[in-house]
């Protein structure tokens, strides 16, 4: 499916919230072997400063590793999907699930899955994520797994991404994330635009709408979005174009 490219005429009126793998980062055999590059970096230095501070980043990843892979500690910041939060008041940790629940499923889903190849499980503290980017073959053995894992458990779900299956509280998405974002300061007041390109970043692509916000799918095939990219590189030499004074595209 063919989406246009939006045209942010003045960024003053924006908030810009971006997802990292697939949409600042390219996709890479395993999440450890991610980068963003040195250039997309200053770009999000300058945008923030642009923007007022602005702009949020808003992964599936912890904190702490959004920090380690962007190197703009301290920029807010969603991780796990929203589970963590950080705004220029703070960092919070979504409280509706205990971290010790996560625990057990970790050791639950490590023992269902002993023996598999190429496949790695991620315990974050509200999540327990199983990546099999390395063995696709795996997939419907371990959504069975997760699935099974998820359903002996009240509050819990399961989302399915790139070579990804996660087991999440069931309250946490990015589109709430970026609601909650959204209420404070500097975000509060702007027009939020939301770049991702993923089945999780749907929820962010909706919560947008529903603001008049700018919601742009990286990537072909269906979506909540309304604009797009055909590739992540696209989107990332529009987003270095918005600093020279507003990017090609269609009048937004
Ligand atoms: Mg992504």
């Amino acid at each position: 499916m063919h989406r246009k490219q939006p045209r942010l005429r003045t960024l003053e009126n924006y908030a810009l919230f971006l997802d990292i793998d697939g949409t600042l980062a390219d996709i890479a055999p395993e999440p450890s072997l991610a980068f963003v590059a040195p250039s997309t970096v200053s770009d999000l230095k300058a945008l923030s400063i642009s923007l007022n501070g602005a702009l949020a980043l808003v992964s599936g990843r912890q904190l702490a590793e959004i920090d380690k892979l962007v190197g703009l500690a301290g920029i807010p910041a969603a991780g796990i999907h929203g589970a963590q939060l950080r705004t220029q008041a703070g960092t919070r940790l979504a409280q509706d699930q205990l971290p010790e629940v996560f625990v057990q499923i970790e050791t639950e889903v490590r023992n269902l899955l002993r023996g598999l190849e190429g496949i790695t499980v991620e315990r974050k503290p509200l999540a327990v994520a199983v990546h099999f980017r390395a063995n696709p073959k795996f997939e419907s053995h371990i959504q069975e797994i997760a699935s099974s894992v998820v359903s002996k458990r009240n509050g819990l779900k399961l989302i399915k991404g790139k070579c990804i299956a996660e087991i999440l509280p069931d309250s946490v998405n990015k589109g709430n994330a970026i609601a909650e974002l959204m209420q404070s300061l500097p975000f509060r007041g702007r027009v939020p635009v939301f770049a991702g390109d993923d089945v999780t970043d749907e929820d962010g692509f909706t919560s947008v709408n529903s603001m008049k916000g700018v919601s742009i799918k990286i990537g072909n095939g269906p979506s909540n979005a309304v604009y797009g990219f055909k590739t992540a590189e696209k989107f990332r030499a529009w987003l270095s174009q918005l600093l020279c004074g507003g990017a090609e595209g269609t009048q937004f």
